[in-house]
């Protein structure tokens, strides 16, 4: 499967890991966790289990009941594995690419999956490659299987934390070999990742509603700068890096959008810091209008509170239909607007001579936005009134999060005014940075680089849609299907 067109008018994250340690059917924990991640990446999926002697995999393009056919789970016995789904921003969208990854090194073999962009992948790359390095896939991933495999690090007892500190950039990464797991996250904490317990095991994921999904319970956070080793002996925890200036750098974005509402992310709910970023955002715009409507599903919660804090009445003006393939794989721009159109409906009953508040998480490049405030006063809304549950977004994101350029950003090269002149709305309100700042716990410890241009670390010659060299293409086959 190609894709063209790839980049959408909503920002997508790239990723979803997910990792079991001494967990009775293994394939199926994984399954269902990586069923719950579904929504961080659609692309291809995949799933590594080891029975304390072999790895046996199974990955390839598409969703995880695509990938994972009936009797997969026979294929793979064990109790200890890792799983990925995968939205592609560094590396082409191939089969090659599908993560996990798997290499035999001198002492064994190797699975990894990542989550995350590594802003000096080039720079890692281009020495391996100096040195005669062959990459098989054009992914910033695959740089960890050659750190963890280079002699130099090799003789050092703490390899991987060697090979951690030399990462820049994002990264929650899980690791599997034949009797333990480990996983770490980026210094700055920008991924998210979780520890969970489930009966006598553990699993590790991207976000917890996948571990509620599998019957776990959460225990902690991974923190930032820390490699945790799941194993008999169970955890331990070891730093590979402190965190530079005392800060971290939480993707803020995840809260607003990615994350799925059932997450507790960061140290809070994602549910709360939606619905009172709505009643902040109904604070700080206020607007006379008959009826709240919320684009489903991300702009649901904020609208709720919207409606909760002004007194006006929520309703649902547009209903989602669920079985319309995903916009942002088709391949023109025609055809990815009319699916635009066939995903959300709108009820004319609602709509019709009131004046309504609509409320979106973000706008990115605006078209869709534009569509909806047309199709309202299609409808016969008398006034259309946007609100959106962030700031502007005027800057790229170097960490994963896939924006297109800033030229295309909407808000980059225009006052709100003429945001609101373009979409053709009544008004349009933002809400502040400040005002994202009150619903944050510590917000502080978040990154707000695609809203303010500030970023926690060095972002080097990155770019926010990197392609890594070529990957070798041709099909990936994965061992069980071959055998079929
Ligand atoms: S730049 Fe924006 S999307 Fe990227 S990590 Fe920071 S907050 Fe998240």
């Amino acid at each position: 499967m190609s894709l063209i067109n790839k980049i959408p008018d909503k920002p997508r994250d790239h990723c979803g890991v997910f990792a079991v340690y001494g967990v009775k059917s293994a394939p199926i924990a994984i399954y269902n966790g990586l069923f719950a991640l579904q929504h961080r990446g659609q692309e291809s999926a995949g799933m590594v289990v080891c029975d304390g002697k072999d790895m046996r995999y199974c990955k390839g393009m598409g969703l995880v009941s695509d990938v994972f056919d009936g009797d997969f789970a026979d294929h793979l016995p064990g109790d200890i594995g890792i799983g990925h789904v995968r939205y592609s921003t560094t590396g082409s969208s191939s089969p090659v690419n599908v993560q996990p990854f798997l290499a035999t090194c001198r002492d064994g073999m190797w699975a990894t999956a990542h989550n995350g962009n590594l802003v000096n992948a080039s720079e890692l790359r281009d020495n391996y490659q100096k040195k005669g390095a062959i990459f098989q896939t054009s992914t910033d991933s695959e740089i960890l299987l050659h750190q963890l495999a280079d002699p130099s690090f090799f003789s050092k007892r703490d390899r991987i934390r060697q090979a951690l500190a030399e990462l820049r950039g994002s990264f929650a990464i899980v690791i599997a070999r034949k009797d333990c797991i480990y996983a770490a996250r980026d210094p700055w904490g920008i991924k998210p990742l979780s520890i969970g317990k489930l009966g006598d095991g553990y699993v590790v994921s991207s976000e917890t509603c996948a571990m509620l999904q599998v019957g776990a319970t959460f225990l902690r956070d991974v923190v930032p700068g820390e490699l945790i080793k799941i194993s008999a002996s169970g955890i331990k925890s070891m730093r590979f890096a402190g965190v530079p200036n005392g800060r971290y750098g939480q993707c803020v974005f995840e809260h607003i959008y990615f994350a799925r509402p059932d997450s507790f992310l960061f140290g809070q709910s994602v549910y709360k810091v939606r619905t009172d970023i709505g009643r902040r955002l109904a604070t700080e715009h206020p607007v006379e209008a008959d009826v709240v409507v919320p684009i489903p599903d991300s702009g649901v919660l904020a609208a709720m509170g919207y409606a909760q804090a002004s007194g006006i009445s929520f309703e649902l003006g547009f209903i989602r239909n669920h079985y319309v393939g995903r916009t942002f794989i088709m391949p023109t721009q025609d055809s990815r607007t009319s699916s635009v159109d066939l995903k959300l409906a709108i009820v004319p009953e609602v709509v019709k001579d009131k004046r309504v508040v609509m409320v979106d998480d973000s706008i990115i490049r605006g078209t869709t936005i534009k569509k909806r405030v047309e199709i309202m006063r299609a409808c016969g809304a008398k006034e259309v009134h946007v609100r959106i549950a962030c700031p502007p977004t005027r800057h790229p994101c170097y960490f994963g999060i896939d924006f297109p350029d800033p030229s295309e950003l909407v808000a980059s090269g225009c006052s709100v005014e003429q945001v609101r002149d373009l979409i053709g709305a009544d008004s349009v309100g933002y809400l502040s940075i400040k005002g994202l700042c009150s619903v944050l716990d510590q917000p502080q410890h978040f990154c707000m680089g695609c809203f303010d241009g500030k970023y926690v670390c060095e972002t080097h010659n990155a770019t926010n849609r990197q392609t890594l060299g070529k990957s070798c293409g041709g099909n990936v086959i994965d061992r069980y299907k071959r055998k079929k």
